[in-house]
């Protein structure tokens, strides 16, 4: 059996003893909920530690958050000032980010349970997507059409859509709160988030330090608590233009049917189940590194997780033990500790579900190679964890397991590979390893995701659009296609022969 490296968390660590009280964001003001409640979040790398308590919302404080950021857009300077006031400001709110790294990686790191030196690199790059946003506020284009006739000239307006009520999920909260809040007040819109219950400290804070760059008040509203009592209004409510939620399945449907009841503008990032496909004439090494990368990342609590190894036959065993090979040099464990590439699961609750998931895949008939126990003494840690004998109808080889568990198919031929990466009702991502480019374009044509790689795996771009295909989800964000999530277009025809009258 594996031992795993493990680092043992350190609890008299002073970054743990330092419980932080936070308020919600409501018209620039940092209050508590109308209730006086709150709710703690206990470190899942740290058992029984404190580490934040947020105020506990209820609908009234919502409507609250609602009514401001509706007054801000209706009445406010923000969608009337020009794209390069909007984008200066924007690009002081990066530089606060930027300068609060350490802070916010350090909330995430206790109330996530990641590892400090990944939530440090997600925030530096949640500072760039802040940049890209800011640049292109400034560029947002309508179109001019002079073909009409002698009489006519037509033009497409694109307006902000007003307020937008963001949901978020709990892996990456400032990163997927940056993917999303920048193209929305970028386009002109006000905004009323809801972070996971779980995870809600560094969307606060990014609210915090907006105001201190200058963002007027009521433009970026942060309500916290529980889903039902806080989120789901922000898809019922009339005054919210536009929702968009990213999480699990089961709200999605919820929040999309919602919307539809209500009509409004809706934007859902959901599940993945993400195929890596590895053709005979791939280069292992570079793949099996990055295989590993792309599924034990973040304890494969990742929307675009590579949770499916799609390999040829012909060097499924080389390839296997080479991604053994990394997985076992994963350090997990103490989530504050820089030398861990690993940290904790969100909470004991997921550690059991995941945990089930792997008893599951036993009894199923598929076979461990490595992992499949938890590690540690009490945090929610698990080790990274391989299957292979895996069939394609098994609950492990279909459900999004949200852990750091990868599941191994064989195939003969390209037909074989491109049948399996689709067969899932996701299409979030997918990665592709040949170093015939032919071969690989031709497959990635051909499998139905938002989000694609060749010869890598997880790598961003601001100027990228993600999003998903099937059930993964609706809408696109990033790059600028982000910006039409948060704009509408209004057409005007011009009658120039009224004018010579
Ligand atoms: P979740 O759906 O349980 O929660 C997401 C958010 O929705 C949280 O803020 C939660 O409080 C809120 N919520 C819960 N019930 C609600 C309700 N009735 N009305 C309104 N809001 C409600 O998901 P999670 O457990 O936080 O995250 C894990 C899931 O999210 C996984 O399925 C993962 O794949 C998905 N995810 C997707 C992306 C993406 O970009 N596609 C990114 C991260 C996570």
């Amino acid at each position: 059996m594996t031992a795993f490296p493990f680092i043992v968390p350190r609890l008299n660590d002073p970054r743990l003893t330092q419980r932080r009280q936070y308020g919600m964001v409501i018209d620039g003001k940092s209050v508590s909920a109308l209730s006086g409640e709150t709710i703690s979040r206990e470190s899942p790398g740290h058992p029984g530690h404190i580490v934040s308590l947020i105020p506990k919302g209820s609908r009234a404080d919502a409507e609250l958050a609602i009514a401001a950021a509706r007054r801000a857009f209706d009445n406010g300077l923000w969608p009337r000032m020009t794209g390069s006031e909007r984008g200066r400001i924007m690009n002081r709110i990066a530089d606060q980010i930027e300068a609060h790294i350490e802070e916010l990686a350090t909330i995430e790191a206790l109330e996530v349970g990641k590892a400090i030196s990944q939530a440090r690199g997600e925030i530096g790059f949640a500072v760039s997507l802040w940049r890209y946003a800011a640049g292109h506020a400034q560029g947002l284009e309508g179109e001019a059409h002079n073909d009409l006739g002698s009489n006519t000239l037509g033009f497409i307006l694109r307006e902000p859509a007003g307020v937008v009520g963001l949901i978020t999920p709990w892996n990456f909260p400032l990163l997927i709160g940056s993917e999303r809040i920048p193209w929305a007040i970028g386009a002109g819109c006000t905004v009323v988030i809801k972070p996971s219950e779980f995870t809600s400290g560094s969307t606060i804070r990014m609210a915090e330090l907006a105001l201190q760059a200058g963002l007027p008040e009521g433009v970026l509203n942060v309500i916290t608590g529980y889903g039902a009592d806080v989120g789901q209004i922000l898809a019922e409510h009339p005054d919210v233009d536009v929702v968009n939620f990213t999480g699990s399945q089961r709200v999605g449907r919820l929040i999309g049917a919602l919307a539809g009841q209500n009509i409004k503008k809706v934007g859902l990032e959901l599940g993945g189940k993400g195929p890596q496909v590895v053709f005979a004439d791939a280069n292992l090494d570079a793949a099996a590194a990055k295989i590993s990368g792309g599924v034990f990342h973040c304890s494969g609590q990742v929307c675009i997780s590579g949770s499916r190894l799609i390999v040829h036959e012909s060097v499924a065993d080389a390839l296997l033990e080479k991604v053994q090979a990394v997985a076992e040099r994963i350090v997990t464990g103490d989530p504050l500790d820089d030398r861990v590439n690993v940290g904790a699961l969100i909470h004991q609750a997921h550690l059991d579900k995941v945990a089930e998931y792997v008893e599951q895949g036993k009894t199923d008939g598929a076979r461990i190679l490595i992992g499949g126990s938890r590690l540690g003494n009490g945090g929610a840690f698990y080790a990274p964890t391989i299957f292979t004998e895996v069939a394609p109808r098994m609950t492990i080889a279909q459900d999004e397991i949200f852990g750091p568990v990868l599941t191994t198919f064989r195939f003969k031929t390209a037909e074989d590979a491109i049948r399996m990466a689709n067969d899932t009702p996701y299409g979030l991502s997918a990665c592709v390893w040949s170093t015939n480019l032919s071969t690989a374009f031709q497959a990635i044509r051909l499998i139905k995701a938002g989000r694609t790689w060749i010869n890598g795996m997880g790598d961003g771009a601001p100027q990228l659009a993600i999003g998903g295909y099937k059930q993964s989800g609706v809408g696109r964000e990033l790059g600028k296609h982000g910006f039409d999530e948060y704009s509408e277009l209004k057409s005007v025809h011009v009658s120039l022969s009224a004018l010579a009258e």
